[in-house]
């Protein structure tokens, strides 16, 4: 699914990723963990193409395709979801509207008609219930005033729709709550498949109490330096990065 070779990267000069290797198979669910500044966000922009950043070396295979030339939405268009893509507030554009907007952009982008609306109604219908989502929510204006957890919900309910091959979940926040953890959580547990795959990127192990992944990495220094499984969670958990670092020495 993905497959990215020695990606090294850098913003306004300063070198961010330093030879970075990452290999996602479809059905699995990998975390990547690490100390605040490691370059785990950037990992996460540059896989979904923002344009801030220089890649001065490696590749970046999706489906054995190389993607790093492709713009943001021609990825988004292969299958490449991230997380918080929209985090804007769109008043008078209902959550339902804009992510119509977004599946026949995706659609049109690929030659297709506009998905019709009675389908579209059917589709919207089943992944807000298997979310547990309520219809009041799905009429709310894009974003305005949304909760923490709102916001999550609504992101978890755009990759439902938008039924990503690669999903990307950044969670950045330091303000997500226990609820925000859960929708997300819940959320990837539900939408996961055999034909999906997600990347959770998150500093705090709770989440992964959720979700169980099957490969955990760690992230240090613009490299991955440790992967495991879901036991490398719980005993970053209980010892921090520090312990990583020394072993690096
Ligand atoms: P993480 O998500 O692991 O906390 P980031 O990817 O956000 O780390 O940041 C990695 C490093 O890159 C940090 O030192 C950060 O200061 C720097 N950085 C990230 N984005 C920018 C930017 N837009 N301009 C300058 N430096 C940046
Ligand atoms: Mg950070
Ligand atoms: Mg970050």
């Amino acid at each position: 699914m993905l497959k990215i070779e020695n990606l090294q990267a850098s913003i306004d000069n300063k070198s961010i990723l330093k030879g970075l290797n990452l290999e996602v198979k479809a059905g699995e669910v990998h975390a990547i963990m690490g100390p605040n500044g490691a370059g785990k966000s950037t990992l996460a922009n540059i896989i979904a193409g923002k344009e801030d950043y220089e890649v001065t070396a490696g590749t970046i295979e999706l489906n054995g395709e190389d993607i790093s030339e492709l713009a943001p939405e021609e990825r988004a268009h292969n299958g490449v979801f991230l997380s918080f893509q929209y985090p804007v507030e769109i008043p008078g554009v209902s959550v339902t509207n804009f992510i119509k907007t977004a599946i026949n952009e995706t659609r049109k982008a690929k030659g297709l008609e506009d998905m019709p609306a009675k389908d579209m109604l059917k589709m919207i219908r089943e992944k807000s219930e298997l979310l547990e989502i309520d219809r009041k929510f799905l009429s709310r204006s894009l974003n305005e005033g949304f909760s923490g957890g709102e916001k999550k919900r609504n992101e978890i309910f755009q990759m439902a729709m938008l039924e990503p091959k690669l999903a990307i979940l950044d969670e950045t926040d330091s303000g997500l709550d226990i609820d925000a953890l859960r929708i997300v959580a819940n959320g990837v547990n539900k939408l996961k498949s055999k034909d999906n795959a997600v990347i959770v990127i998150t500093h705090y192990q709770r989440l992964l109490d959720y979700i169980v992944p099957d490969f955990v990495h760690v992230l240090h220094d613009g490299k991955i330096v440790k992967s495991g499984d879901a036991s490398l969670a719980l005993e970053l958990e209980e010892k921090g990065y520090d312990w990583i670092k020394q072993e690096l020495v």
